[in-house]
């Protein structure tokens, strides 16, 4: 499909997406790859807004007329008490990683856990009745439990280097998530749970949701092989070449897959939710691969 949208003019409607820091983001080229394919006067951009400004800036979204905005690292749980509405998703997960900007108001919402768990279905990844474990206790976590939870597991265990922020996590997903935890057990643990013969043992899926291994090289021990031939590695982070979490799953020949379907989904879903249609299917995964220079589907 070649592109065809008009050059940015007066009439240009924009969204974005704020981060701090936001210059490695590749939503702008998804989105803006969209806009092109659709032909819509239509402008993606990234800001840099540093916490102090997140409040200003989430004001200025009216002012502006910005259609809607994506949030990154670190204003996701912030910027939550600063919208006039939330889908109940968000209010589940404690965090909004979209704003959109409607007539009534600045609304809410948060797409990574209905990301992750189109991005498990579609590699596959069964979990009926299964055991995941879940490394990390942030928000990226909260909507991986959601995922897996929703993809039928019975079993999550959230391991944390700190267990108390992983309790803590545990506590609001039991209060706001009763009917997608259902009979599910949810249990926490330290970091010495990867070494944990008895639970890797049993685990179907692992999900790395810390960003360990990008902002140092080397991951958490982890006894891989302890795990089921068939257990599935699958590192929220994603990169141009496997990561520290996944390199070891590699070569013992388990299957992986990296965050970057993850990315490409929850990036589908705020688009339809910024400009009320969806995306051309495959432009924005597309437009991933040329920044990553790879198949989405060989981490
Ligand atoms: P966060 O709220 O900052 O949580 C980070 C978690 O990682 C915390 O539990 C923290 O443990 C743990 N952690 C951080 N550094 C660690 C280290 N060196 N060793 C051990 N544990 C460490 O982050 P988040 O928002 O949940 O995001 C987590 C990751 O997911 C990020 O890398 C983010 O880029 C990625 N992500 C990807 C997508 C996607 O679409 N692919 C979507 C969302 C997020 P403590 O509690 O002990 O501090």
């Amino acid at each position: 499909m070649a592109a065809r949208a008009p050059a940015p003019g007066g009439a240009t409607r924009v969204a974005a997406v704020f981060g701090d820091p936001v210059e490695h983001s590749l939503s702008p080229a998804m989105h803006n790859a969209a806009y092109a394919v659709l032909g819509m006067d239509r402008l993606y951009a990234a800001f840099h807004v540093t916490p102090p400004m997140l409040a200003a800036a989430v004001r200025a979204l009216g002012a502006l007329g910005i259609i809607g905005v994506n949030l990154t690292v670190p204003h996701k749980e912030r910027a939550l008490r600063m919208v006039a509405r939330l889908s109940a998703e968000a209010r589940m997960l404690g965090a909004i990683n979209c704003i959109v900007n409607r007539p009534a108001g600045l609304y809410g919402d948060n797409t990574d856990a209905r990301g992750l768990e189109r991005d498990l279905a579609s590699l596959g990844v069964a979990l009926e009745g299964a055991t995941a474990i879940v490394i990390g206790a942030g928000g990226a976590s909260a909507s991986a439990a959601l995922a897996c939870l929703r993809r039928g597991a019975d079993e999550i265990v959230i391991a944390n280097r700190t267990p108390a922020r992983a309790a803590a996590l545990a506590r609001r997903l039991r209060a706001r998530l009763p009917h997608a935890l259902g009979g599910a057990a949810l249990s926490v643990r330290g970091l010495d749970a990867l070494s944990d013969a008895a639970l890797l043992e049993r685990a179907a899926a692992v999900i790395n949701a810390t960003p360990m291994g990008l902002t140092q090289a080397r991951f958490a021990r982890i006894d891989y092989a302890h795990t089921p031939r068939e257990c599935f590695f699958y590192d929220l982070i994603y990169a141009a070449q496997p990561t520290a979490f996944l390199r070891p799953a590699i070569a013992l020949g388990r299957r992986v897959a990296d965050g970057a379907g993850m990315l490409v989904n929850q990036g589908e879903l705020a688009f339809e939710l910024f400009n009320g249609v969806a995306p051309p299917p495959g432009v924005m995964r597309r437009a991933l691969w040329e920044r990553l220079g790879r198949d989405l589907r060989q981490p």
